[in-house]
């Protein structure tokens, strides 16, 4: 299996360049903002539990993502790899997932870490609420919580991997095929080093 996380601030691209990403390498896309917009969308009593922490720009806690994880490396046994769009986003939650594919005898193989400038992210935010139709992107005041929860909760988990000589810096920035391009280049170069 080749695991990836990509990793980066609310803004980055993570969700754009991961539609990419699994079209060409035929990764499972496993994303925890899509997997609770959905119980959001479904009303289920996890959706609820969600809905009032993310319009506040908070992080869900971390047993509820985990287990979401869990639940979705458990349904998908013979995929080539996962791709953790969003997740893990607290070092309690990176170790979580550690745990878990160490149990299924794989592990991560790289996490590609997007750097995008903060005035860029603001703007991409204002210009994805016009059409994604997120309350936590049309609102100022959530975006710089989203943001500041990133820098204190969610950087952290860049260390962690970067422990494991894991992390590789991608430039976020320029037309979405340059920065697939960045992301692809990175990640043949990792295949080839790991067959
Ligand atoms: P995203 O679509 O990844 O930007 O996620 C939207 C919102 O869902 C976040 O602002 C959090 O409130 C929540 N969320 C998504 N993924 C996680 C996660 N891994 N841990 C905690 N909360 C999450």
């Amino acid at each position: 299996m080749f695991n990836i996380i990509l990793f980066g601030p609310p803004g980055c691209g993570k969700g754009t360049q991961s539609e990419k990403l699994i079209a060409h390498y035929g990764l499972k896309h496993l994303s925890t903002g899509d997997l609770l917009r959905k119980e959001m969308k479904d009303g289920t009593p996890l959706g609820l539990e969600a809905k009032s922490l993310i319009q506040k720009g908070q992080l869900v806690p971390d047993e509820v993502v985990v287990g979401m994880i869990s639940s979705a490396l458990e349904a998908n046994p013979d995929v080539p790899g996962f791709l953790f769009d969003g997740f893990p986003r607290t070092v309690a939650q990176a170790r979580a997932l550690d745990n878990l594919l160490d149990l299924k005898k794989t592990s991560i193989e790289v996490v590609l870490a997007l750097q995008v400038n903060e005035e860029e992210l603001i703007s991409r935010l204002i210009n994805r609420a016009q059409t994604s139709g997120r309350m936590d992107d049309a609102d100022p005041e959530i975006q710089r919580n989203r943001q500041q929860v990133y820098k204190n909760e969610t950087l952290p988990v860049a260390e962690y991997y970067a422990k494991f000589d894991k992390v590789e810096m991608i430039d976020g920035e320029g037309t979405i095929e340059e920065i697939f391009s960045r992301l692809q280049k990175s990640i043949d170069t990792k295949k080839g080093l790991a067959s």
